[in-house]
């Protein structure tokens, strides 16, 4: 194999620099040239790329966001623009492909291997860590870290003015972000899609604790799980308690990677390389009970990742 190319794609995660790093790096370590595709599918349409040397990876370890940008491309839906994508992959001898995105981009890869034979290996990178099959993907350790902060910001004026805070947190249809972060930061209440909330017991134990003197109160909504200004209106309602909203909405997907950010970007990364030099054609790089695996690609487009049902219960004892 002497050149493959590497795109990010789909929503953008703090993570993925250290990921292009590293897949470049590794590459060019065993002789392999590496092109850099701009603004994910779209690019690989368009025919936006360059070849990437050591130096253009460069000082963005510590960078959040894609030095490659990231896009979704309604035209990598169709044959037609697929086939204007393979028509690059001619022009510019690809011979692999390794695409950094969550489980859209795993489908359009898929798509794209089975039309035309060109090996892919994806690596997980959403916020959300909602891809199945994986522990861990891309992104997430970061995103949880700055929701811990925005908390621990938020309980100083919390407390100060004695309210009850509604804050909603990412994920689309999953929880992973707010069970996460609402374990770490202490939240009184965690709403997850998955798991259906009563707002009477909410208020029950808002109440409970005023009783025995908190000052303030902490309710983590994955934005999947409720309307948040909802449930503030129903709790205000109920308890007559000062309750505010927050949307941290897309702060959660910037900020410098965290250290484990970078060091599992930079597993994945090279391990993609390290695939198709093995001779994989179709694969996903995953975590696995600590490791880095290769998983198969099918499965990310299965079912739906499962929560830790033990994590939340955790989360409710700790939080009386
Ligand atoms: P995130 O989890 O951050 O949303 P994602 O990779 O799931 O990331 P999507 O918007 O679902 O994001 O997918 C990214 C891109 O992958 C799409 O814009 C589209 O170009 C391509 N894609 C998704 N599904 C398919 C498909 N079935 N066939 C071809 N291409 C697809």
């Amino acid at each position: 194999m002497q050149r493959i190319a590497v795109l990010t794609s789909g929503g953008d995660s703090s993570g993925m620099n250290p990921a292009i790093r590293a897949v470049t790096r590794k590459a060019i370590y065993h002789g392999i040239e590496v092109i850099g595709i701009k603004r994910g599918y779209t690019g690989f349409i368009e025919g936006e790329m360059s070849l990437l040397n050591l130096g253009s990876v460069a000082d963005i370890i510590q960078r959040g966001g894609t030095m490659l940008f990231s896009a979704r491309s309604e035209e990598f839906r169709t044959p037609e623009g697929r086939k204007k994508a393979f028509e690059n992959v001619e022009r510019f001898g690809i011979q692999g492909l390794i695409v950094i995105g969550g489980d859209g981009s795993f489908r359009g890869a898929r798509q794209f291997h089975k039309e035309f034979g060109l090996p892919i290996i994806g690596v997980p990178g959403t916020i959300d860590n909602d891809i199945v099959g994986t522990d861990y993907s891309i992104g997430f350790d970061t995103a949880i870290n700055t929701v811990v902060d925005a908390i621990n910001k938020i309980r100083d004026t919390a407390t100060s003015h004695e309210r009850t805070f509604i804050v909603e947190v990412m994920g689309r249809d999953t929880g992973f972000i707010a069970l996460t972060a609402g374990l770490a930061a202490g939240a009184e209440s965690i709403l997850i899609p998955e798991k259906p909330f009563s707002i009477n017991d909410i208020c029950h134990k808002l109440m409970q604790g005023h009783k025995r003197g908190k000052l303030h109160s902490i309710i983590l909504v994955a934005e999947g799980a409720s309307d948040s200004f909802d449930v503030a209106s129903q709790i205000k309602e109920k308890t007559g308690f000062d309750t505010k909203v927050i949307i941290l909405g897309h702060l959660q997907r910037g900020g410098a990677p965290t250290a484990y950010e970078r060091v599992i970007g930079s597993c994945m990364g090279a391990k993609a390389v390290e695939l198709l030099r093995n001779g994989e054609v179709l694969k996903m790089v995953g975590m696995q009970a600590g490791k880095i695996v290769a998983l198969d690609i099918e499965d990310s487009a299965l079912k739906k990742k499962p929560i830790d049902m033990d994590m939340y219960d955790l989360a409710n004892i700790l939080s009386i």
